[in-house]
């Protein structure tokens, strides 16, 4: 069943000349697939990905979700989850408190959000750490909640931009098959941005190439 749809869709930057980040770029993404968006820095992976979710605007073209034009539909609305380079956690919150942020944001009952922050916690391999200052985890912690704050109110799509940039290799390697793991399991349709090509090839079901805001 079809998930994602880009058709055609333009990214520029005001500047002289202006800057063309993503050049009529066209993709579609099934449901349940993990596809990886791979290619050098600045090659205009993080303007197609913001155009996705919502971030961006494109110049021109369409996002389409089951069919549905969401091109136009706020951030918020389009069901879409985001994970960035530093997890970017609410520091103030403990763990368990980033997990609920995005079902508090849906007025899920509060038991019901208890339920599924435990439910998030243990898919994560955090169980145990519901009180935990967030301030307190390692990296590789720290990316695992940023994954449960996302999948927590079961995005339709889960947008990724270079997730584990910021981890030392070893631990990144090990983490690659962890998220990837973890989508396959949630059944989640994914959109993952990365430079790292071995990256890609472990995380995700299908490597779709980008050069010069171009699609290979
Ligand atoms: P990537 O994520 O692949 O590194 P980006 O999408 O961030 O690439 O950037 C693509 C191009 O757009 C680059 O030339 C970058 O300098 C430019 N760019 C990105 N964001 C902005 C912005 N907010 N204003 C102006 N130019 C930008
Ligand atoms: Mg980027």
């Amino acid at each position: 069943m079809t998930g994602l749809e880009v058709r055609d869709v333009t990214v520029t930057y005001p500047g002289r000349p202006p800057v063309l980040a993503v050049d009529s770029v066209s993709l579609t993404v099934e449901r349940g697939e993990i596809v990886a968006l791979l290619g050098p820095s600045g090659c205009g992976k993080s303007s197609l990905l913001g155009a996705v979710v919502g971030t961006v605007p494109p110049a021109s073209g369409v996002v389409r979700w089951a069919g549905e034009d969401v091109t136009r539909v706020p951030v918020h609305r389009r069901q879409f989850g985001m994970i960035f380079q530093d997890g970017q956690l609410f520091p103030h919150r403990t763990v368990a408190g980033n997990v609920a942020f995005g079902l508090e944001m849906q007025r899920t009952p509060r038991d019901e959000r208890a339920q599924r922050v435990a439910e998030l916690l243990e898919t994560v391999g955090l169980t145990g750490y519901e009180d935990r200052p967030v301030t307190d985890l390692s990296g590789g912690q720290r990316q695992r909640v940023a994954l449960a704050r996302s999948l927590a109110p079961r995005p339709r799509l889960l947008a990724l931009d270079e997730p584990l940039s910021s981890l030392d290799a070893g631990l990144r390697a090990r983490l690659a098959t962890e998220v990837r793991d973890i989508l396959l399991a949630v059944g989640t349709t994914a959109m993952v941005v990365t430079h790292d090509p071995a990256e890609a090839e472990t995380m995700a079901t299908r490597v779709v190439r980008m050069e010069d805001g171009r699609l290979l």
